[in-house]
């Protein structure tokens, strides 16, 4: 991967459990390494790895309000696309507003709106590239439904044959922030005045019953999507059916080169992007995902993995007194003793599926590691 970009950074600084800072191995491997917006308008690559929050990023409205020196998300798809298409042989990149999911889960339509324009500006900047350069697929599709939202709710039964237009759209326009902003300005002051304030100045909602300040006060600030949410729904006409996920069909946007058209089956998906790139998806698994636990038997080697570190799993081969290491989720193998202690990069990684116990290797660090242990 040249261009990494989002969040998360405390599970890859050194407030991880294993006190590993792998944000100091990306150096080492070459990235350039950013953490504000700013950073990564200047970053010049090839390889960029930018975090700019230590759990999620914000959502567009709160970013644009609150967190500034964000990125949005039309940012990263231009910045990556820049980075990317300097290299001839093409580029595959994937992009995600990965909060829409959250607020449907929380049946937060503002934060519905908020993240579905982001995503669809950065389709935007996708389709300005695209028909610039020609010779590009783009696909933009949901991987999952979620929230079962409706237009329409019980509540409107009675009365949906004569609702205007505005009886959806006014409650929602006064928005500015998402559930998750408004729980960020409401801070510590669970106040009656204070909840009323910023439910109104943000929300648009000034008609707040006592049992609904009662629940904002009640509810802690990372969950306020969950609290607000559902009162603007109510005073819209939106329905939700769930929190959880949904299993309609859905739309499946696609541009260019060989575009994909009518019902396609999700996991159709990755043959599609597989055969736009030129990739033989067979021959790409049969080449990353050996599987290791036999091969090292039937060579004479002790296989197990060792989960004394059980954040930092290691498959272990012993045979005589070589060692073969391959510690998991990482592209590393470690060979012991010999030439002491000697660390060899992999062109893939070291995977353990959990429910079948079985673990896969590149194949031709399998075939290295047999030779070794064969001797
Ligand atoms: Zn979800």
């Amino acid at each position: 991967m040249d261009v990494v970009l989002g969040a998360g950074t405390r599970y890859l600084d050194t407030r991880r459990a294993d006190g590993e800072n792998l944000i100091a191995v990306l150096a080492s491997l070459g990235y350039q390494y950013v953490s504000n917006r700013a950073e990564l308008a200047a970053a010049t690559g090839p390889k960029v790895w930018g975090l700019f929050s230590d759990e999620a990023m914000a959502y567009e409205f709160d970013r644009q309000m609150l967190h500034p020196e964000q990125p949005s998300l039309a940012e990263m798809t231009r910045k990556a696309i820049d980075l990317l298409s300097a290299d001839p042989g093409g580029f595959f990149l994937m992009v995600e507003g990965s909060k829409v999911d959250w607020a449907d889960h929380a049946n937060d339509p503002i934060g519905v709106i908020s993240d579905l324009a982001a995503f669809d500006d950065a389709v935007g900047v996708a389709l300005d590239y695209a028909e610039k350069k020609g010779n590009t697929l783009v696909l933009a599709f949901s991987d999952h439904g979620c929230g079962g939202m409706s237009l329409g709710s019980k509540a409107t039964d009675a009365t949906y044959s004569k609702l205007p237009l505005e009886a959806l759209v006014d409650p929602l326009l006064p928005a500015t922030l998402t559930g998750e902003g408004i729980g960020e300005v409401l801070g510590g002051d669970r106040s009656e005045a204070n909840i009323r304030r910023v439910m109104s100045a943000h929300y648009g909602i000034s008609d707040l019953t006592a049992a609904e300040v009662a629940a904002i006060a009640a509810t802690p600030a990372g969950s306020m999507n969950y609290a607000v949410g559902p009162m603007i729904s109510s005073r819209s006409v939106i329905g939700w059916t769930t929190s959880g996920h949904v299993g309609e069909d859905l739309f499946l946007y696609s541009y260019g080169l060989n575009k994909p058209l009518g019902l396609v089956e999700n996991t159709e998906i990755a043959e599609i992007c597989a055969d736009a790139l030129g990739v033989d998806l067979d021959q790409a698994t049969a080449s990353l995902y050996a599987e290791a636990i036999p091969a090292l038997e039937a060579v004479g080697a002790t296989v197990f993995v060792d989960a004394s570190e059980p954040q930092n799993k290691v498959l272990v081969a012993q045979k005589g007194s070589t060692t073969v290491m391959f510690p998991l989720d990482k592209n590393l193998v470690e060979v012991s003793p010999g030439a002491a202690g000697r660390s060899f990069t992999m062109e893939g990684l070291t995977i353990l599926a959990e429910k079948t116990g079985k673990v896969y290797l590149p194949q031709n660090a399998l075939l290295s590691a047999c030779k070794l242990l064969a001797r």
